[in-house]
């Protein structure tokens, strides 16, 4: 029941620093995780473990049931499943919303121009953006792009969604607009990781906050207890 599933995970970089110690963590279907913590306690890294971003030194995560440490593994299988949205948005500047939102599913899941683009369309329609599917990103605010990002992850088809930072790249008044349309993930009952500053975003949407501190998980609350002290 447990979709994923990491367990005693260390990362060590290779300039010896210690990012990720004996980092346990099981998210179960469905389910919003929160992760907060001071700059440079390894929030990004877990992260970015989970869809083998980045290797781990020590330790197992499965996804799903698939060993991500195991040789045998096809990791590109399972990153597939495991979408992620950055704080920088890195769209293509050449391709316009729509064609961001395609390439993936033409590229890696070899659907037909038609159907991806059927497909895409419906998404960005999802996120709010059925009148700028033409627009290239320079012609985007920080928030539209943001919502293509999130929608070309979504074209893959994914389990589960992380996102790192999704809105502190974004001017306060497009916050509001990308954290909505997490919220209705959420509801659709999509599995997400989030890395945010956003506590409103924790209290309303998180089932669960996890703290972060200097490499380790130090407690993980649900909302309503970790906020009922303010
Ligand atoms: P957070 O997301 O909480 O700010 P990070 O996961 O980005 O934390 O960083 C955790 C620690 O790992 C920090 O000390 C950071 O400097 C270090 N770190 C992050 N990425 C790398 C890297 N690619 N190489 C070496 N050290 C890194
Ligand atoms: P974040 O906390 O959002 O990851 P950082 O400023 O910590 O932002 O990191 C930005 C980028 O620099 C990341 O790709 C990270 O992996 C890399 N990085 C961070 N710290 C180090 C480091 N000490 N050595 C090498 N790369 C690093």
């Amino acid at each position: 029941e447990h979709i994923i599933r990491a367990e005693n995970v260390d990362k060590v970089y290779p300039n010896l620093c210690h990012a990720l110690k004996k980092v346990s963590l099981d998210i179960k279907r469905g389910e919003v995780v929160v992760i907060i913590g001071p700059s440079g306690s390894g929030k990004s890294t877990f992260l970015r473990t989970l869809n083998q971003l980045e290797t781990i030194s020590e330790g197992t995560i499965h996804i799903d049931d698939i060993s991500l440490t195991d040789k045998k593994t096809n990791i590109n299988k399972v990153r597939e499943e495991v979408g992620m949205v950055f704080q920088s948005f890195n769209l293509f500047p050449h391709k316009t919303a729509l064609g961001n939102v395609m390439l993936s599913p033409i590229k890696v899941l070899k659907k037909s121009k038609q159907e991806a683009e059927q497909e895409a369309r419906e998404l960005l329609k999802r996120v709010g953006l059925a009148e700028r599917m033409n627009n290239y990103p320079s012609h985007l605010s920080g928030g539209q792009q943001q919502r293509v990002a999130i929608a070309r992850a979504l074209a893959m088809m994914p389990k589960i969604m992380l996102f790192d930072e999704p809105t502190s790249a974004l001017d306060p008044e497009m916050v509001g607009e990308v954290l909505d349309v997490m919220k209705s993930l959420a509801n659709d009952g999509m599995t997400m990781v989030v890395v945010t500053h956003e506590m409103g975003f924790a209290r309303e949407v998180a089932d669960r906050v996890v703290f972060m501190e200097d490499g380790e998980l130090v407690f993980e609350e649900s909302p309503d207890r970790f906020f009922e002290s303010d």
